[in-house]
């Protein structure tokens, strides 16, 4: 224990607080003590199948205690955490295990379809089934069971630079790379957020977010064991019961993306659910539509907004609820421990206002992808920043206002058209339930804008319409020139919509039958 890294974190929370609620899964509720020694027997167990210091050991999963017990466990070995997710197909999932070195598996028995392909050539040693399991096969549950929590091999030797999980991005756009985040990454983003989030060892966080993303882990799980809140977890995001489960356990703070919040909002007992209990709602991972802020005010309850990504553990910046009106719009100020500067155009930084690519510093920022040198070799900018991808510009207080992504960005007639900017006007479109806009190759401007839309049923919304509702809102050459209604968008198991899918689909034979307005 010479080292605070993450894997110990559970062991000083139960020397601290041992009798306190750490989580509370179902009927289920576990004390520190009980947390830590989970996480305990599970080092023994993997070190029982020979796992060990810079080992990689993947969890295919919905959310549930084991998921959490192993990742305090396998930390505690000075293993490499690898969280699946569990939405992808059985490629990506043989990609993720192959790409990591995954040595052992834990795997949902349901999900084991897609990790059994090729399970023996990728070198997995060992696959353990969540659960109970049977006699033959004994599941993680019934084996922690058999183990005395006293034995547990503690790794002495772990340093802030160490691997502890390696985590794939969402995978927008393009094959999801895997982020190595070390024990300094999610010690400091969890410390940026028990700051900047004020968050208290009172804390009740329900965490109805996939723990295989970083927000979950990195700004949900990890700040609160490090607090000692109380986590409530949910197996999957189901919006009646966490109304419920809001008001059962007076949960103080909830954390979600735009969808988690409208699909809240939109359920029959958001009504006459009491929130009264609530006092920090955090939203991110795409710009937060106002209609949706508007629905949470009217009953008291303003957002902490948030930006960042998997590449920085992932919280990098925060808008506090004070600041929800002065500066909307905005993803608020670098965490505390967390700096932000915009790249212009002469490799200077940007002036105030002026939009370039954001680069991002400070120690939640990882130190690279896992096997993808020559993209590392152009992640980071000679001093060191790590290079977003994403648009965006300061303002003269340093206020981060994100644009969009940079491989987004739409460039008609010379004029660029950020997409975020006109989906935030379509989604005030009575009936618009989802909306993406993308550039479509043109002869005769480069590219221009379609909005590609969803809505509700049996309501219809034509080009026309579309147009109508943006004169004068936006600049003409940012007006969809075509508005294309689908049954639903491609996304990511994040919620996020893959444009580059929806490029390849609109992008080619469609461009010739439209002209601009
Ligand atoms: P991939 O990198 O594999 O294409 P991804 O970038 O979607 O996938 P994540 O790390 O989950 O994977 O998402 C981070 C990205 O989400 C950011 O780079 C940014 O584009 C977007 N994002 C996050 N928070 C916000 C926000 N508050 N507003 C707008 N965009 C956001
Ligand atoms: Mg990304």
């Amino acid at each position: 224990m010479s080292y605070p890294g993450i894997g110990t974190w559970p062991a000083r929370r139960r020397a601290r607080t041992p009798d306190k609620t750490a989580l509370v899964f179902g009927d289920e509720s576990f004390t520190y003590r009980e947390f830590a020694d989970a996480a305990d027997r599970v080092a023994t167990l993997l070190a029982l199948h020979g796992i060990g210091r810079g080992d990689a050991v993947a969890y295919v999963g919905e959310n549930s205690p084991e998921f959490l017990f192993t990742l305090f466990g396998a930390a505690r070995l000075g293993a490499v955490f690898v969280p699946v997710n569990t939405r992808l197909a059985p490629p990506e999932v043989t990609h993720v295990l192959a790409d990591s070195g995954t040595r052992l598996v834990i795997c949902d028995p349901e999900l084991w379809d897609k990790v059994a392909p090729g399970i023996e050539e990728r070198g997995i040693t060992s696959a353990i089934p969540t659960g109970h399991g049977d006699e033959a096969d004994p599941g993680l549950t019934r084996l922690l069971g058999e183990i005395d929590a006293g034995t547990a091999p503690v790794d002495d030797a772990g340093a802030p630079e160490d691997p502890v999980v390696y985590m794939y991005t969402s995978g927008t756009t393009g094959r999801s790379k895997g982020a190595v985040l070390t024990n300094a990454n999610l010690t400091w983003v969890s410390l940026n957020c028990i700051l900047d989030y004020d968050l208290l060892s009172s804390e009740v966080a329900l965490l109805i977010s996939p723990l295989f993303h970083a927000a979950a882990l990195g700004m949900g799980a990890l700040p609160l064991v490090l607090k000692g809140g109380t986590i409530v977890l949910e197996r999957r995001f189901d919006p009646g019961r966490a109304l419920s489960l809001i008001q059962r356990h007076g949960v103080t703070m909830l954390s979600g993306v735009p969808t988690t919040y409208q699909l809240l909002a939109d359920h029959p007992d958001w009504a006459a659910t009491d929130l009264a209990s609530l006092r920090r709602l955090t939203c991110g991972g795409s710009a937060v539509p106002t209609r949706i802020l508007d629905i949470y005010e009217a009953r008291g309850l303003s957002f902490t907004q948030g930006y960042g990504m998997t590449e920085t553990s992932p919280g990098h910046t925060a808008l506090t609820a004070e600041h929800t009106r002065d500066k909307q719009g905005s993803v608020g100020l670098p965490h505390f421990f967390s700096a932000v500067r915009i790249a212009g155009d002469d490799g200077l930084p940007a002036a105030i206002g002026e939009v370039g690519e954001i680069e991002a510093r400070g120690p939640n920022v990882f130190p690279g992808y896992l096997n993808l040198p020559e993209v590392n070799a152009g992640a980071f900018t000679d001093d060191g920043w790590f290079r977003t991808g994403d648009m965006g510009y300061l303002d003269a207080e340093g206020f981060l206002f994100i644009a969009d992504r940079l491989k987004d960005l739409i460039i008609s007639g010379g004029e660029n058209i950020y997409p975020a900017e006109v989906e935030n006007h379509l989604f005030d479109i009575e009936g618009v339930t989802g909306a993406a806009v993308i550039g479509v190759p043109d002869e005769k401007w480069g590219e221009v804008p379609w909005a590609v839309l969803t809505v509700q049923p049996g309501v219809e919304v034509s080009t026309q319409d579309v147009q109508e509702h943006l004169a004068g809102r936006i600049a003409r050459f940012k007006i969809p020139k075509n508005v294309v209604i689908v049954d639903e968008l491609p996304r990511t198991a994040s919620g996020k919509v893959r444009k580059a899918d929806l490029r390849a689909r609109f992008g080619g034979a469609a461009a010739a039958t439209t002209r601009p307005i």
